[in-house]
C-alpha cells in the first residue's frame, strides 16, 4: 500500500462492518466468522481497492496539470537537435553521415559524441549510464556504470569515453543463447546504435543515461533482437531502391516503417499482491467466468475511467518526453482492457519505442494504484490483448504501399502489394513462428482472435482489382465508385481506402499499410518486423530480377510489369481471404486450399530452423543458420520454462490456498449437519452441499496428484521433449486442477474465498 492510502484504514471494515465502530471493537472484525480470518484476505483488497484516491487522502483530484507537449517533446533524449548544438560541425556531419547514409564511426567521433552526451546527462543529473540492449529474453537488459573516476587527489570526476560509448562487455552467460555460447565462453558486447538516441531514465531516487545498443557473442554471432533487424532493414532497402530505380524513381532511402498498437489490461494492485498466479506467471490460473464479462460489448470505445485517463495521460507525459509519438489511446473489447498506440517510426526506432513504451506503463501504473498486464491472456473467457504491427515501406517522400493518385504510381503500388502477397504466401510458416510462444497459444489456435491460419484480407474492391487481372491479365472495371483512375487501360480503377475492415484477419491490407494483427501483447516486434522486411525483400528482388530479364529481351516495362503481376496472383491467390477468419468454414477451406493452419508454439515454431528459412535469411545477410538455429532453441527451452513455472504455480495455488478453502468449508458444512442431526433435524440441504463440495474437492485433489507427477517428469533431456512433455502432459492436468477449482469457486462462500475473483479484478477500478 505504499504511496498511496486508502480511506477507511483498508482493514476489511466496509465488507464486515456490522455498525460498531472499528476503534471500539479492536482488531477482531471477525465476530461472524471467528475462526475464518485467514482465508479472505481479499476482503482487505476489496477495501483498499474501493477507497482508493489519488492523492492518498481522500480529497478530490489534485489541480489538473496541463501539459506543452511541444516544449516537452523528446527533452529527455539526445536526439539530432541536441547534437546539432553541442557537437564541433564537423563531428556533427560525419555524425549525419553515419546516421543517414550508414557510413562507418570512426574513433574521433565517437569520443567527442562521449563527451558531448556525458555533458548533456550530467546536467539532466544523470549519475550512471547504461548500454540497453534487447536479449532473447523478448524484454530490455542494462547494466549500469557510474560516470564517476577517482583523481589522484582523493577527489573524483566524472568521466565517459568513445570506447565506453561504442562498446560495453557484458557477461553473456545468463542470457539466453540457444546453445551458441558454451558457458566457458561467457564474453558477449554490446555495440552502440547511434541510429537511435540515447535517453535519460528517471526514477524518484534518481536518473541515468540508457544508450541503446545491440548485442553479440565475442563470436560475432546475434544474441538480440536488434542485430537482425537491422541487417533486415538493410535487405530491404536495397531491394526496394532497387525496384523503385525500375520505375523511375528516385528519392533516398527506403525504410520500413512500423506502428505497434499496444492492449494491455489494467487491475488494482491490490488484487495483484493477493493472486500468486499473476505474480509469478502474469496470468490468472484459476479464475470462474463471472456472471457478466465482455457480453454486453459496453466496453470498447466506452469512455475512459477517470483513474485510468490519469494514468494514460502520465504515461503519455512520460513517452513525449522520451521522444515518443504515441498518439491514440481507447478502451478495448474486455473490461479492464485498453490500447495505446504511437504514430509509426523507422523499424529500429519503433521497436526501440515498443520497449520503451512497456517500461512506461508498466512503471506508470503503479503510481495510480495499478497494474499493468502485458500477458497475452490475463483472463480466461474475455478477450485476449495482442499487438497490432502496422507495417509498410517507404521513403521521406512516399508510401510504397499508398495507392496513390498518379498512374505511375499506381502501377507502382500494385507493384509492392504483389510483393507483399507473395511473400506472405511464400512464407506463412515464418510469419506464423515469428509470433509462435506460450502466452500466444491462448489467442492463436484457440478460438480467438486472429486465427492460426496466415492468409491475407485486401478488402473487397482490391481483391476485384486482383481478381479481373488474374483473370483477364488486365482489369478494366471497378466495383463502385469513389475510386480514381490508373489512366492505363491494363490496370483497373482502384479505391482510394479499402474502407472496410476484417477483424479477424491476422494481416490486413488498410488503406496503406498492412497489419500483421497475430503478435501477443508482451512481444517485442523487433523479430516479426525482421521476417516481414526479410520475405519481401526476397519477393522484391525475385520479381526485378524477372523483370530486368523481360526488359533485356526488349519487352516494354508496363506490358511486362502487367504480366508479371497477372502470373503472381495467379501463382498466390490462395492466400487471399476476406471473409470470417473464426468460422470453421474457413478451416476446411483453408485446407482445402493448403494453407498452414499451425496451432500451437511447438508446431509453428520448427520453421525457425527448416532449409527454406535458413538459406533465406542467409542469402539476405540477416541470420546465420546457426543463429537460426539458436533461436529456434531459444523459443522452445522459453515454452518449457515459462509452462513449468506455471504448472507449479498452479499447484502450489491448489494445494495451499484452494484445497484448505474447500475443506474448511466442509468441515463447517460437517459441522452442521451433525449439530442439526444432534437435535432430530433431516438437514438435505446441507447434506446436498455436503456432496458436491465433497465431490469437487476429491476431484480437486485427484487433478492435482496428477499435475505434481507431471511436473515432477520434466519430460527428457532435450528442450524440445521437455517442451513436448509440458504441452502434452502438464497443460491437460493444470487444466484438469482449474475445472475443479472454478467449479468451487461458484459454490464457495464468499467469506471462504482466498483470491479476488474475475468480476472483482475487472470491475473494481
Ligand atoms: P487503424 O485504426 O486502422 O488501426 P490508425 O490510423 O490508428 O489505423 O493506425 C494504426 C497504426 O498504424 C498507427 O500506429 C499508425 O501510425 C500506423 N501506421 C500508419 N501508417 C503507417 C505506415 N505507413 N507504416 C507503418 N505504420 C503505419
Ligand atoms: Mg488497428
Amino acid at each position: 500500500m505504499e504511496g498511496w492510502k486508502v480511506q477507511d484504514g483498508g482493514q476489511n471494515g466496509r465488507l464486515m462492518d456490522d455498525g460498531e465502530s472499528r476503534t471500539k471493537r479492536g482488531p477482531k472484525p471477525w465476530t461472524r466468522y471467528p475462526e475464518m480470518p485467514k482465508l479472505t484476505p481479499r476482503f482487505d483488497a476489496l477495501a483498499a481497492a474501493k477507497g482508493w484516491t489519488p492523492d492518498g487522502r481522500g480529497d478530490a483530484a489534485p489541480a489538473m496539470r496541463t501539459m506543452d507537449i511541444e516544449a516537452i517533446f523528446g527533452e529527455n533524449t539526445f536526439g539530432i537537435a541536441e547534437m546539432r548544438a553541442r557537437l564541433p560541425k564537423p563531428i556533427y556531419k560525419a555524425l549525419l553521415s553515419t546516421l543517414r547514409q550508414s557510413t562507418p564511426l570512426d574513433a574521433t567521433v565517437a569520443d567527442a559524441v562521449a563527451m558531448a552526451m556525458k555533458e548533456w546527462a550530467l546536467e539532466k543529473g544523470a549519475t550512471h549510464f547504461t548500454h540497453w540492449f534487447q536479449p532473447l529474453t523478448g524484454s530490455t537488459a542494462e547494466k549500469h556504470d557510474s560516470f564517476i573516476t577517482p583523481n589522484v587527489g582523493g577527489g573524483a570526476v566524472a568521466e565517459f569515453s568513445g570506447k565506453e560509448l561504442i562498446q560495453g562487455e557484458p557477461d553473456a552467460s545468463s542470457f539466453p543463447s540457444g546453445g551458441l555460447r558454451a558457458t566457458f565462453e561467457a564474453r558477449g558486447y554490446t555495440a552502440w546504435d547511434p541510429t537511435s538516441p540515447a535517453f535519460i531514465v528517471e526514477t524518484p531516487a534518481g536518473c541515468y543515461l540508457s544508450i541503446p545498443t545491440a548485442f553479440a557473442s565475442w563470436t560475432g554471432d546475434a544474441l538480440d533482437q536488434k542485430i537482425p533487424l537491422l541487417r533486415s532493414v538493410a535487405a530491404l532497402e536495397k531491394q526496394a531502391t532497387r525496384a523503385l530505380a525500375l520505375f523511375g524513381g528516385d528519392d533516398g532511402r527506403v525504410m520500413a516503417t512500423c506502428g505497434p498498437e499496444q492492449e494491455f489490461f489494467l487491475i488494482d494492485q491490490e488484487f495483484y499482491y493477493r493472486r500468486p498466479d499473476l505474480m509469478t506467471t502474469g496470468r490468472t490460473l484459476f479464475g470462474a467466468k463471472p456472471p457478466r464479462g465482455q457480453e454486453l460489448e459496453d466496453h470498447y470505445f466506452g469512455s475512459i475511467p477517470d483513474r485510468v485517463l490519469a494514468f494514460m495521460i502520465d504515461v503519455e507525459r512520460e513517452l513525449y518526453r522520451l521522444g515518443v509519438p504515441v498518439k491514440t489511446r481507447h478502451n478495448e473489447v474486455a473490461p479492464g482492457q485498453f490500447e495505446m498506440a504511437p504514430i509509426y517510426e523507422n523499424a529500429n526506432l519503433a521497436a526501440d519505442h515498443q520497449q520503451l513504451m512497456m517500461i512506461v506503463l508498466q512503471k506508470s501504473a503503479r503510481k495510480h494504484g495499478l497494474v499493468c498486464l502485458l500477458h497475452e491472456k490475463p483472463f480466461a473467457g474475455v478477450n485476449g490483448s495482442g499487438k497490432h504491427l502496422n507495417w509498410s515501406m517507404g521513403t521521406d517522400s512516399q508510401n510504397l504501399l499508398e495507392p496513390g493518385d498518379t498512374p505511375h504510381q499506381n502501377m507502382q503500388f500494385l507493384f509492392f502489394c504483389t510483393a507483399v502477397l507473395r511473400a506472405v504466401e511464400r512464407h506463412q510458416d515464418l510469419i506464423r513462428a515469428a509470433v509462435a510462444y506460450a502466452g500466444n497459444d491462448h489467442r492463436l489456435g484457440a478460438n480467438e482472435a486472429p486465427p492460426a491460419i496466415i492468409s491475407v484480407f485486401l478488402g473487397d474492391q482490391l481483391t476485384d482489382v486482383f481478381e479481373q487481372i488474374e483473370k483477364s491479365g488486365t482489369a478494366t472495371s471497378s466495383k463502385s465508385g469513389g475510386l480514381m483512375g490508373l489512366g492505363t487501360d491494363v490496370l483497373p480503377h482502384i479505391p482510394q481506402h479499402a474502407g472496410d475492415r476484417n477483424r479477424t484477419s491476422p494481416f490486413a491490407f488498410t488503406g496503406n499499410k498492412f497489419e500483421f494483427r497475430a503478435l501477443g501483447a508482451s512481444q517485442s516486434v523487433s523479430f516479426p518486423a525482421t521476417v516481414l522486411n526479410t520475405i519481401v525483400a526476397e519477393s522484391i528482388d525475385e520479381l526485378c530480377t524477372e523483370l530486368d530479364g523481360e526488359l533485356k529481351g526488349g519487352a516494354r516495362f508496363e506490358d511486362a510489369l502487367a504480366a508479371l503481376i497477372a502470373r503472381e496472383i495467379r501463382r498466390v491467390k490462395r492466400i487471399v481471404f476476406n471473409g470470417d477468419g473464426y468460422s470453421d468454414d474457413w478451416h476446411r477451406e483453408a485446407e482445402a486450399r493448403g494453407l498452414l493452419n499451425l496451432p500451437n508454439t511447438l508446431e509453428a515454431v520448427p520453421a525457425l530452423a527448416s532449409d527454406k528459412n535458413k538459406a533465406l535469411f542467409e542469402r539476405y545477410g540477416v541470420l546465420s543458420p546457426r543463429e537460426m538455429e539458436s533461436r529456434e532453441e531459444v523459443v522452445f527451452e522459453t515454452y518449457f520454462k515459462t509452462v513449468n513455472i506455471e504448472g507449479e504455480t498452479t499447484a502450489e495455488i491448489a494445494s495451499t490456498m484452494i484445497l484448505p478453502a474447500a475443506v474448511h468449508y466442509l468441515n463447517d458444512l460437517l459441522a452442521a449437519s451433525e449439530r442439526a442431526g444432534s437435535i432430530g433435524l433431516e438437514a438435505t440441504g446441507v447434506k446436498r452441499i455436503i456432496e458436491q463440495v465433497n465431490g469437487l474437492t476429491n476431484e480437486l485433489s485427484e487433478g492435482l496428484s496428477a499435475l505434481v507427477e507431471q511436473n515432477e517428469e520434466l519430460g527428457g533431456d532435450s528442450v524440445h521433449s521437455k517442451a513436448h512433455h509440458m504441452r502434452d502432459h502438464v497443460i491437460p492436468a493444470m487444466t484438469a486442477v482449474r475445472a475443479a477449482a472454478d467449479k468451487l469457486e461458484k459454490i464457495l462462500p464468499d467469506t471462504y474465498w482466498p483470491l479476488p475473483r474475475y468480476r472483482e479484478m475487472l470491475f473494481v477500478k
